[in-house]
């Protein structure tokens, strides 16, 4: 790090390209859910990296997980088996409940959902549905998931066979999918359109609808899993199991980790040389993974979760200008009363709290499932200010 502060930091666009435009804010260190600008100017953190730091900056648990593991052995590629990963997929069966569960490992969303593309395509059949809104990942196949016109278009030609129907609405489904359906993929609750819920019995329409073709149902768990959303993968409260379920975001811990889960033993399986990629999986990030899973477990930080959700909805709910309080957990979509968020979420920077806009009526949060009440409460008593300035100011 004293590298680092020795030179001066070159301009963003001297350096970098320009795909996530230009950040206003450096971060240079964290605890919890506190971070510290380059100009030492601090910040709650109730973004988390993207509903990423699962347990926050520099958790104790993690620090030590990690260090003993890249003091010990770093990276062994798949060559090899290690104690890490095998111990983290084995705990991940078991959170899914099910003993046919078989895990890869990757680094990222997109790469788990590239493979749970590959693995439909091992039914023989090619059609894939997938909804409107629906954020996939940006690599091809995935960018061919993922339903925003504003990220596809650039790229076209994406992949064929993928249609797109409206999020939540169960009759759409049933028109697109067929006999010729490979499979069909939603997030539980859309998390970069703005945590948008669907109807409630949902998920069991699209899992008998599945089965009535013999479709594979993929769950892209990948910003709703890890405890967010206040059970392990964002579906359980439907009381279903899906065929697929892709993990990235919360399950490192904040180190790069993403998974692809089959379930059941009549889901396609890889065999030997089909996937496969360097990193995933690696043993830090699974050690992170293990660690980051034992401290919610301990903690009972789910349970937490939930309670601070009901919190969350009825304070920000009262507050002038907010339409409506979405979402599951610790994954909250606030709705405003007009297209300020963009603004808001800057504001609410300037007065030290980190969010996101994921869209111009919309401010997101996901802190980190360590926050604190006392923290909860000051971020609503600063979005309550941070709404009265926009609104008057
Ligand atoms: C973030 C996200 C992805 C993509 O993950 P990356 O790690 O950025 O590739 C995929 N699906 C969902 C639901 C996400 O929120």
């Amino acid at each position: 790090m004293s590298s680092a502060k020795k030179m001066t930091a070159p301009l963003w666009e001297d350096v970098m390209q320009l795909n996530y435009g230009t950040p206003e804010i450096t971060l240079v260190s964290g605890k919890g859910l506190l971070v510290t600008d380059a100009n030492k100017k601090k910040y709650l953190d109730f973004l988390s990296g993207i509903a990423t730091n699962i347990l926050g900056h520099a958790h104790p648990a993690i620090v030590k997980s990690v260090s003993t593991q890249v003091s010990k052995l770093g990276h062994v590629s798949n060559f090899y088996s290690h104690p890490a990963g095998l111990a983290l997929a084995k705990k991940l069966q078991e959170l899914t409940g099910d003993n046919t569960a078989r895990i890869f490992f990757c680094n990222s969303g997109a790469e788990a959902n590239e493979a749970a593309l590959k693995v439909s395509r091992k039914t023989g059949r090619t059609k894939i549905v997938a909804t409107t809104g629906a954020f996939h990942g940006r690599t091809m196949g995935a960018l061919s998931l993922t339903g925003q016109e504003s990220k596809r278009a650039p790229f076209r030609p994406l992949l064929k066979d993928i249609k797109h129907v409206a999020f939540g609405d169960i009759s759409a489904m049933r028109k697109a999918v067929s006999r010729k359906t490979a499979m069909v993929i939603v997030e539980p609750i859309l998390g970069e359109a703005g945590v948008i819920t669907p109807p409630e019995g949902y998920l069991k329409d699209l899992r008998n609808l599945c089965n009535e073709h013999g479709v594979l149902l993929v769950l892209d768990c990948v910003q709703t899993g890890m405890g967010r959303t206040g059970n392990w993968f964002g579906y359980e409260h439907e009381n279903i199991r899906p065929d697929v379920i892709t993990l990235a975001k919360g399950i490192g811990g904040g180190l790069p980790l993403g998974a692809m889960i089959t379930l059941g033993s009549t889901t396609p399986q890889f065999v030997p040389g089909e996937h496969g990629t360097t990193f995933g999986g690696n043993p830090i990030a699974a050690a992170a993974g293990l660690a980051a899973i034992s401290v919610i477990e301990k903690n009972r930080l789910m349970s937490q979760a939930r309670s601070f959700e009901k919190r969350l909805k009825i304070k920000l709910s009262a507050i002038r200008g907010v339409k409506e309080v979405r979402g599951r957990g610790l994954l909250i979509g606030i709705a405003l009363d007009g297209e300020y968020a963009k603004d808001l979420a800057a504001l609410l920077a300037k007065n030290g709290f980190l969010v996101n806009a994921p869209n111009f009526e919309t401010i997101r949060i996901a802190p980190a499932l360590i926050v604190t009440k006392v923290q909860i409460d000051k971020f609503i008593a600063a979005f309550a200010k941070a709404m009265r300035e926009v609104n008057h100011g």
